[in-house]
């Protein structure tokens, strides 16, 4: 008996407990590690502006990425809303809302009842300037990223540090742990951060600010890169479907930024231009070279989310000569940093990932103009017809909010007059139904058991209870809630949920896959690269792409 069960555990079992032992440290597993990781996010970036600029992009930025790297040609949100804190939350916790908690920018808090944004966190202030910009955290945030798990894989040695011009898109990725997150105060132009992390900024950063780059950066009109007679992907310059800067009356070139400033909140005008991500680049730089990262004995990681794509894309739309001169730009940010990285750690010493939290549709009235089904759903419709038919059947509006396409209701109200919630929210779900531009509302009472099409599973991704609302609602393909210049993006569908999901460095191999990837195989993907647990929440599983 005692043979055949030290037979068992040497041939059956003893092997076993090894490839398990192997499986564990996962599929990328190789050798070495990165000394630098940095996680690009490009906000509102489609994946089809990899393809539509790739003859105008040079051979350093977006083309050296996707030569050299590995690129996921089919990387999809499994969820929905696609918004800037989820998309971001979703790239680098591995999971989806229905986990991490992030369901929206902001959402109703029961508790406190009013909107809550995100990050927001009274028991913070602002380092770094005089406005109140900076009393954030990510404490709502609800599960790990892969930051943390880098910081607790070494007893917190490694460096996190999270940088963008949106306060979300630099907190939320950089996570709980993080040494620093830095974001743009449009009030002084200068880069800020929370008590949260720090009691004073470094003195590098507040050098930096010193220097007025955004100012400078602002002292000369935007003018395209490019003769403009080039832009040949994108409508032309003057036409009904792009927002304007204030005091501007037609949206062509040249824009005059020094002119435009006084009425467009000072700095704040920055994020609304391509120099608010070549000042995110500058930044980035310097981060890198005054923290030293990469250059110790563990690994760093730094995040950026590159924003000044999303403030252009809503007002201008993804058609327009702003947009597309935008990226143009984008791609030389991206070659002046790889170029950078180059010469100070080496290409084999950097793991870098470039994705986007979400895309974007088209403007509606440009594809209504052109025959194709589009159009705009009416906030103040859905609103209305709710509130009539709640005043009409229980003599009370019994709506707290209506936000992010979903319903709150008057929950302490509803239980004393003694409304069943479930009949309620079916009820309020037939009356949605049946407004202009919805495609299906959903009761929050049937969300496990609302079908299995993709848009029921993608809505089930994105609920999370406690935080999101009673009753749910979708719009059809190309309708939006929004003006009638520019976009936005929110929606389940192909062109807000397909993004770039490209990886590059030292361990990745050259190529591309058209398997599908949902966004959350991010996190485990450089996880398994960095050699760290994956995230506390994480769904995902990894892309295999080591060499
Ligand atoms: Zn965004
Ligand atoms: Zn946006």
């Amino acid at each position: 008996m005692i043979k055949r069960l030290t037979f068992a555990f040497v041939f059956i079992l003893l092997p076993s407990i090894i490839f398990t032992g192997c499986d564990q440290l996962g599929h990328n597993n190789s050798p070495g590690k990165p000394k630098l990781v940095i996680g690009i996010v490009v906000d509102q970036m489609r994946y089809d502006y990899l393809t539509r600029y790739i003859n105008k992009y040079g051979k350093g930025g977006f083309k050296r990425l996707l030569k050299e790297g590995f690129s996921c040609r089919d990387a999809e949100y499994n969820y929905v809303p696609t918004y800037t804190a989820p998309g971001h939350t979703s790239i680098y916790t591995g999971t989806t809302p229905s986990v991490h908690g992030m369901i929206a920018n902001e959402w109703f808090d029961r508790k406190l009842n009013r909107m809550s944004y995100c990050v927001e966190d009274t028991a913070t202030k602002t380092v770094g300037s005089t406005s109140n910009e900076g009393a954030m955290s990510p404490r709502k945030e609800l599960t790990s990223t892969i930051g943390d798990q880098l910081k607790l894989s070494d007893n917190g040695m490694s460096k996190v540090i999270g940088i963008s011009q949106k306060d979300r898109a630099s907190i939320l990725p950089a996570g709980h742990s993080a040494n620093a997150a830095y974001w743009l105060d449009g009030l002084s132009g200068n880069w800020i951060t929370s008590t949260y992390y720090m009691k004073e900024l470094p003195a590098w950063v507040k050098s930096f600010n010193a220097e007025g780059r955004a100012q400078k950066y602002l002292s000369q009109p935007w003018t395209t890169l490019l003769p403009i007679e080039e832009y040949t992907e994108s409508m032309k310059d003057d036409n009904p479907y792009e927002g304007l800067y204030k005091g501007e009356k037609s949206p062509v070139f040249p824009h005059d930024l020094p002119a435009l400033m006084g009425q467009n909140g000072g700095c704040e005008l920055i994020k609304t231009t391509p120099f608010g991500d070549d000042i995110t680049t500058d930044f980035a730089i310097e981060t890198i070279k005054n923290e030293k990262m990469g250059k110790g004995s563990v690994t760093d990681m730094l995040t950026i989310s590159y924003s000044s794509t999303d403030y252009i894309g809503h007002m201008y739309g993804t058609l327009a000569i702003e947009t597309e001169d935008t990226y143009l730009r984008l791609d030389r940010d991206l070659s002046r940093l790889l170029l950078f990285l180059d010469d100070y750690l080496g290409k084999d010493n950097v793991l870098i990932f470039l994705t986007a939290d979400h895309g974007a549709a088209l403007n509606p009235q440009y594809l209504e103009d052109q025959n194709i089904p589009a159009g705009y759903a009416d906030n103040w419709q859905i609103v209305s017809r709710i509130k009539q038919y709640l005043i009409q059947k229980y003599g009370s509006e019994l709506l707290l909010e209506f936000t992010n396409q979903q319903c709150y209701f008057d929950r302490k109200k509803i239980a004393e007059k003694g409304i069943n919630m479930d009949t309620l929210e079916k009820e309020v779900a037939l009356v949605a139904a049946k407004c202009d531009g919805v495609e299906r509302a959903i009761p929050a009472y049937l969300i496990d058991d609302c079908g299995n099409d993709f848009i029921a599973k993608k809505i089930r991704n994105g609920y999370y209870p406690g935080r999101s609302g009673d009753v749910i609602i979708n719009l059809l393909p190309q309708y939006i809630i929004y003006g009638k210049t520019g976009t936005t993006h929110g929606a389940p569908y192909i062109y807000d949920a397909h993004v770039p999901m490209i990886f590059y460095g030292g361990m990745v191999k050259s190529g591309a896959s058209d398997e599908e990837e949902p966004i959350t195989n991010i996190a485990p993907t450089v996880a398994d690269l960095m050699h760290v647990s994956y995230p506390d929440g994480c769904t995902g599983h990894p892309v295999k792409l080591i060499k």
